[in-house]
């Protein structure tokens, strides 16, 4: 399997650090708003790319954090007066709801900043003891750029190019670091924010620590991949390297993956340029399993414009599979012979071939473009070759193929059976056991199994309350 590794701006091929594992960190987002379709797109990717480890027989750790201290989260509490755990609780559980709705699967865990502060001061610790990083007079921690060698070596910055961009901040006298290129680690409260005691100074973390925080613990000093949109690349990437690199003396990760933005008329689609639609927002117009065939209709490393066209084609592209499924299921309850037949046998071989090209385009750097077009000629092949005279075995064996191929990409291309008013109570039930219980990634498995059978929850004051889709 070849991976395309930002490090080496090469495609190389995949060799996991424990034969049949993978340890992958994906970096999440802030949370002070509704997600964006553009921050769909890195959860829709990379939910692809582990369902396809998964498919491989790999047993895949995924770990995706919620950052939940930021300066746009204390600046809206402030605007709603409310504490800001209110608006990134609030913040949180909208995300889950999104990514359900996107058939994104929960992460194996979603660590959040504020609950990782120990673990922060701890690594703040250790470089300031090995010499990485300092204490300002005001209490703020800096990372010293110049002190780890390799630093620049993920978006291929030279550090003399960098520090003559940033000499200003130097002159301007105000700056208490060593060098302008230096980050923060640590600074100190400002009134009405949350803060935490520290050694240095009551205060809060810079952003890039969490993440080479929650990454060791979760994973291990040393992680197979680490991914988020390309903006991340610099500076937050490079400084989650240098941080982890300089405090573990290990290499951080060996795969390092970027997906490219998702543009509106051409332009990146940003919060603060204010071109942008909200996941909740595009769900009132779309399928959102047609939002998850366009976002794969393009291959994660390109651009993809959002538009009313493209959705279109989506809508179209996923009508075709859906309804080569149903009718082989309508051919199933019709047909007649239960065995397959010579020239049966010799298709389901001959059909191979569309696994194999799926599995060929998603082995080239995760191409879900060319997976999807062999998904295609799967099901016209499905289409071509059945009939009234085709047999059961038959029949099951195209519809398995075509679903297993579809469900890599986490698109449910067979409509479920709906669920009855008691199962769902059952099972809403026992979510309400497993949260008791503090079993969230049991209690988001069932919020999931419900949502993909159309049943949507609400948490309300008053309880639990459903409908169905
Ligand atoms: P943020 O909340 O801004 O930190 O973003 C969360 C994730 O969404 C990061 O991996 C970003 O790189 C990614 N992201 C933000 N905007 C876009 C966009 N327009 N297209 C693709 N990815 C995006
Ligand atoms: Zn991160």
């Amino acid at each position: 399997m070849k991976i395309y590794n930002t490090l080496s701006k090469t495609k190389e091929e995949f060799v996991p650090i424990t034969p049949g594992e993978v340890r992958m960190y994906v970096c999440g987002p802030t949370v002070y708003n509704l997600i964006h379709i553009g921050n769909a797109r890195p959860m829709i990717v990379f939910d692809t790319v582990r369902r396809y480890f998964e498919y491989k027989n790999y047993k895949v750790n995924y770990v995706s954090n919620f950052t939940d201290v930021d300066d746009k989260i204390i600046k809206k509490a402030m605007e709603e007066g409310v504490d800001s755990s209110e608006i990134s609780e609030r913040y949180i559980e909208e995300c889950k709801k999104d990514m359900e709705s996107l058939h994104v699967r929960p992460a194996t865990t979603h660590p959040r900043a504020t609950q990782e502060i120990g673990g922060m001061l701890e690594m703040i610790e250790s470089l300031i003891e090995k010499g990485h990083a300092y204490v300002a007079q005001d209490g703020t921690v800096y990372f010293r750029v110049r002190s780890f060698r390799e630093y620049g070596k993920l978006s291929h910055k030279n550090l003399d190019d960098l520090e003559g961009g940033k000499r200003s901040l130097l002159v301007s006298g105000e700056d208490q670091k060593e060098d302008p290129l230096d980050f923060v680690l640590w600074k100190p409260k400002k009134e009405g924010e949350p803060y935490w005691e520290s050694p240095w100074c009551d205060g809060r973390p810079g952003w890039h620590i969490e993440c080479s925080v929650m990454s060791r613990k979760y994973l291990g000093e040393e992680i197979d991949i680490h991914a988020g949109g390309e903006d991340l690349i610099f500076p937050h990437h490079e400084n989650e390297i240098a941080q982890s690199e300089a405090a573990n003396g290990k290499t951080f990760a060996r795969y390092w993956m970027h997906n490219a933005f998702l543009n509106i008329n051409n332009k990146k689609m940003s919060k603060s340029a204010g071109n942008f639609f909200t996941v909740r927002d595009i769900l009132e117009k779309y399928d959102p399993q047609v939002v998850r065939f366009f976002m794969l209709s393009a291959h994660y490393r390109s651009p993809l414009n959002f538009s009313a066209e493209l959705m279109e084609a989506a809508a179209n592209g996923l009508e075709r599979i859906v309804t080569a499924v149903s009718n082989l299921n309508f051919l199933l309850e019709k047909a007649g012979k239960e065995k397959l037949s010579e020239k049966e046998a010799g298709l389901l071989e001959e059909a191979k071939g569309f696994t194999e090209k799926f599995e060929e385009a998603m082995e080239d750097d995760f191409n879900t473009a060319d997976a999807i077009a062999a998904i295609f000629e799967l099901v016209k092949f499905a289409n071509t070759n059945t009939g009234a005279d085709s047999s059961v075995a038959f029949l099951t064996a195209l519809t398995a193929r075509i679903k297993e191929l579809s469900d890599v990409c986490g698109l449910v291309v067979e409509k479920e059976e709906g669920l009855l008013d008691d199962e769902v109570e059952a099972l809403i039930e026992e979510r309400q056991a497993a949260r008791k219980a503090r079993n969230f990634a049991r209690a988001d498995e069932i919020r999931e199994e419900l949502s993909s059978r159309g049943i949507l929850l609400e948490d309300t004051r008053e309880g639990v309350k459903w409908k169905r889709a």
